[in-house]
């Protein structure tokens, strides 16, 4: 999913080092991994400033389960960069499905989501996707792509001391690519196949795109509308799913591959 347009005030960009072109499967990244690392911190102390717009959830037990499922998940040989900062943080907010990443790791959650899923596999499915988009820096990628070469160079140079530019309320604005949102899709399923002793379907979040094309028709409920538009839930995004569970020859999931008795434990604490 996608870091929504939020109202993030300014969010000031640290450019420490000089920067290396990284190639990767869906493009150039000017930015180091410890930039997306600085970013995303910043961004969480912007969040944790607005609780107005992001009210936190203070419920230990049931943010310690989700961090759990996403700790577990990182383990997965599919995740390169082990080193982020996967935090889990819920916002207390039902009218909205959602979740989020930051440069970086730190993973945002919406109650609204926890409550809209059926099963602890599905969550651990969307928790994959958002642990693509870090993973794989999609961010800072879309920062590269939109500022070009020459301008974040600019912004290099003129550096004196670390601070170098006020990207303002651009980050927050930035969407993620087909192509990323693709990627974080595929990456979900190959995350939890690779994972050892699979617990998790590594299909399940197909569960979420089949909820979501049901529920939405053309004219998507309010606590959808910000997904549909970052993630348009598509019988594209749903066959690309199914096919790589084909084509993996998965049988159909068992209750334990879903865990749904133990989620609804969970979900039932929500306030
Ligand atoms: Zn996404």
């Amino acid at each position: 999913m996608n870091f929504h347009r939020s109202r993030l005030a300014i969010i000031s960009l640290f450019l420490v080092l000089g920067f290396t072109a990284l190639s990767c499967s869906s493009g150039v990244n000017l930015y180091s991994k410890q930039q997306d690392l600085q970013l995303g911190q910043q961004m969480q102390a912007e969040i944790a400033k607005d609780p107005a717009h992001y009210p936190i959830l203070n419920n230990p037990a049931l943010r310690n389960y989700v961090q759990s499922i996403v700790n577990r998940i990182i383990q997965s040989p599919n995740v390169t960069n082990k080193d982020f900062n996967y935090t889990v943080t819920i916002i207390h907010d039902d009218k909205t499905v959602n979740a989020f990443t930051l440069p970086g790791g730190p993973i945002y959650v919406y109650t609204g989501l926890m409550k809209y899923v059926d099963n602890e596999a599905t969550l651990a499915g969307i928790l994959a996707h958002e642990i693509t988009h870090a993973d794989h820096r999609h961010s800072t990628q879309q920062m590269t792509k939109q500022y070009g070469l020459e301008r974040v160079t600019q912004m290099a140079l003129g550096q004196d001391s670390g601070l170098v530019a006020q990207i303002g309320e651009t980050l927050a604005m930035l969407q993620f690519s087909q192509a990323d949102e693709r990627e974080a899709d595929a990456n979900s399923f190959t995350d939890l196949y690779q994972l050892s002793g699979r617990p998790w379907y590594p299909a399940a979040i197909k569960y979420f795109m089949i909820k979501t094309l049901n529920t939405g028709g053309s004219q998507p409920p309010p606590e959808l509308t910000r997904l549909f538009s970052t993630h348009p839930p598509s019988q594209d995004r749903l066959n690309a799913t199914v096919a790589q569970a084909k084509a993996a020859n998965l049988p159909e999931p068992s209750e334990a591959q879903l865990n749904t008795a133990g989620y609804q434990r969970y979900r039932s604490m929500l306030p």
